[in-house]
């Protein structure tokens, strides 16, 4: 059986991609019976010289009608396999290409006309293609019929573009003097050129190493849906996606980032087949695992043991930005990545560059058009990824800025913010938890209602207790399973051993005292409760702590008395504490469009 190789072809528009496209495909006998005749003869019809490029178009129409069965591929092939020709007419879709995987680039092609040398986007391609982790390269000096196949002008390309390759740390890039046109060393060595001893476009091609099948990856898959059979008694949820890479098996264990939530695969559908035994890499498939877990799209499935991947919320990334406007600090947008789609700041640019002249502006604050930077991105909320070293795949992300894709880059590193310590402990907390018997699924049909967290801030006043205890009674009032829980009560009991502040209620170490809180929280979330919680002064840092214990269930925030030295933006703010009675059919009818107690 032959082996498949997806190559991207790329380069300066003009310089000759579609011409080198379909002298390969023509010269390896790789075309359609006839077409070649068939677009000569259509060319003579019209009164215009035939073009090697033609070919592509005219495959390109039939794909688009639908005639040929694989469309957006096409092929040519050699003795040794079969060729994929990635189709990237232009930067963005290169980007979307790589990152969303609907085909990913083993190795490529760059072509620069000899004629008119190394234009910006021979650069721009070069480093993006370097960027991405795309190493095996092959740069094509096409039009040597143009410079009387003269050495001399294949050597000066070689020479000012490897200056650029090597610069962006990329050796040993085989150059490769061609015509396309003429087809001299595209699949056969060229009389032309009796000084070139280094084979041909094919030749070189062959020798190019088929990388590491994905599937001897470890297992990652980005939930993308989660599908509830609603037939009678079918209690069933489908957790569907796409692998990116590896292998699964029934009875496999599952972990889901960032959560870290565990369960096991006890049956595997994939679309189109009946039940396989086992899925690999790129193929779409739906599971359904022995716990009802709490999981989400972007999630991102993991065998428990294999290597776990990254969570984070600030991360050290490589960016290349293509939107028209720069990419710049205080502006919201989205970053995607597999199928987790989260809003993402600018937190900090290390080092802007220009993508073409390699010219570094160490000041530079935002990250213009054709802009790479080596910058520092955060996320809303912290989300699970690989970085580029350990598994490029998982590591790849695009910006979207307003409606469209205006940058991508790669993760090279997490940034520990002050959460950090705070997950790992959670994810250790969950990856050692001992489940129950009892599935959240199976509480929320006895109790009616899922879990949620309410915590109640706001400055020292009792009224704020009082204002939580009503809604506690309010809650029970319409039958729902709810628990008050003040810090006084965790503080007299849990907390008991903690060395408290002079002159002051709390604990020194208040952190510690949060964290405790909220470790108690999620094991009363766990047994499918609403909880209301109240802490004096809550700052923006603890109930970081509170998401990242309960994660993913959200958290609420009722804020009671002045807000004005709070660094929380709480979704319900009564200034007047009290008033506070006064507004407890409008916080009740706010909760419950968010669907607290439903
Ligand atoms: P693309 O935009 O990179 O896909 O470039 P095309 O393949 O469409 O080629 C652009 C133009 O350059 C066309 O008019 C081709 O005929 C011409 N061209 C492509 N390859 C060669 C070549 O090897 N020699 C000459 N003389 N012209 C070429």
């Amino acid at each position: 059986m032959h082996s498949n190789m997806n190559v991207v072809i790329t380069g300066h528009v003009d310089h000759g991609k579609s011409t080198v496209i379909g002298r390969l495909m023509a010269d390896t006998g790789s075309l359609p019976n006839g077409k070649l005749e068939q677009v000569k003869a259509s060319c003579a019809r019209n009164s215009k010289p035939f073009e090697y490029a033609f070919l592509l178009d005219a495959l390109k129409d039939e794909q688009n009608q639908g005639i040929t069965i694989d469309s957006a591929r096409i092929f040519f092939k050699s003795e040794k396999r079969h060729y994929i020709i990635i189709d990237v007419p232009g930067h963005i879709e290169f980007l979307k290409n790589m990152v969303t995987g609907a085909a990913r680039a083993e190795a490529a092609f760059l072509c620069i006309d000899a004629h008119e040398g190394v234009q910006e986007n021979s650069r721009r391609h070069g480093y993006l293609l370097s960027m991405l982790g795309v190493r095996q390269m092959c740069v094509l000096v096409n039009k040597m019929d143009l410079v009387d196949y003269e050495k001399k002008v294949f050597k000066s390309v070689v020479r000012k573009y490897s200056r650029f390759l090597r610069n962006i740390n990329v050796y040993n890039v085989p150059f490769i003097p061609v015509s396309g046109i003429k087809g001299d060393n595209i699949v056969s060595s060229s009389e032309n050129m009796p000084w070139w001893k280094g084979g041909t476009v094919l030749t070189l091609i062959d020798k190019f190493k088929e990388e590491n099948p994905p599937d001897n990856l470890p297992f990652r898959m980005f939930v993308q849906d989660v599908f509830k059979f609603t037939a009678m008694g079918d209690k069933r949820r489908i957790i569907a996606g796409t692998v990116s890479t590896g292998k699964l098996e029934r009875g496999d264990e599952l972990v889901f980032y960032p959560s870290a939530k565990r369960s096991r695969v006890s049956g595997i559908e994939h679309f189109g087949e009946n039940k396989p035994q086992e899925v690999k890499s790129g193929m779409a498939v739906g599971f359904t695992v022995t716990e009802q877990i709490y999981v989400k799209r972007g999630h991102l499935a993991v065998r428990t043991n294999e290597k776990p991947p990254q969570t984070g919320n600030v991360m050290r990334v490589n960016l290349f930005w293509l939107g028209r406007e720069a990419f710049e600090k205080n502006k919201e947008y989205i970053l995607k990545l597999g199928t987790e789609r989260v809003r993402v700041k600018l937190f900090d640019t290390l080092k802007v560059i220009d993508a073409s002249s390699l010219h570094p502006d160490g000041m530079k604050k935002m990250v213009e058009r054709h802009d790479v930077a080596d910058c520092v991105l955060t996320t809303q909320r912290p989300i699970a990824f690989d970085t580029v070293d350990s598994f490029p795949i998982t590591s790849r992300f695009v910006i979207v800025d307003g409606y469209e894709i205006a940058g991508g880059g790669i993760i090279r590193e997490v940034i520990r913010d002050n959460q950090a310590k705070y997950r790992d402990k959670v994810i250790d907390r969950n990856l050692r938890w001992d489940m129950g018997s009892i599935t959240r699924e199976r509480r929320k049909e006895l109790y009616g209602h899922g879990p949620s967290l309410l915590m109640v801030g706001g400055p020292e006043d009792p009224r704020k207790s009082e204002f939580a205890k009503a809604l506690e009674q309010s809650f029970f009032n319409r039958g729902k399973k709810v628990y008050y829980l003040g810090v006084r009560n965790v503080l007299a009991g849990l907390d008991s051993d903690m060395r408290i502040k002079r002159h002051n209620l709390y604990p020194e170490n208040r952190e510690e005292m949060i964290r405790r809180f909220a470790e108690l929280v999620n094991i009363l979330l766990d047994a499918g409760i609403i909880v209301i919680a109240t802490v004096s002064d809550l700052s923006y840092d603890e109930r970081e702590i509170f998401r990242t214990s309960v994660s993913p269930i959200e958290v609420h925030t009722i804020w009671v008395g002045t807000a004005e030295e709070s660094d929380i933006e709480a979704e319900y703010i009564i200034e007047d504490a009290s008033e506070a009675k006064n507004h407890l059919a409008r916080v009740l009818s706010h909760l419950n469009q968010l669907g607290v107690g439903i």
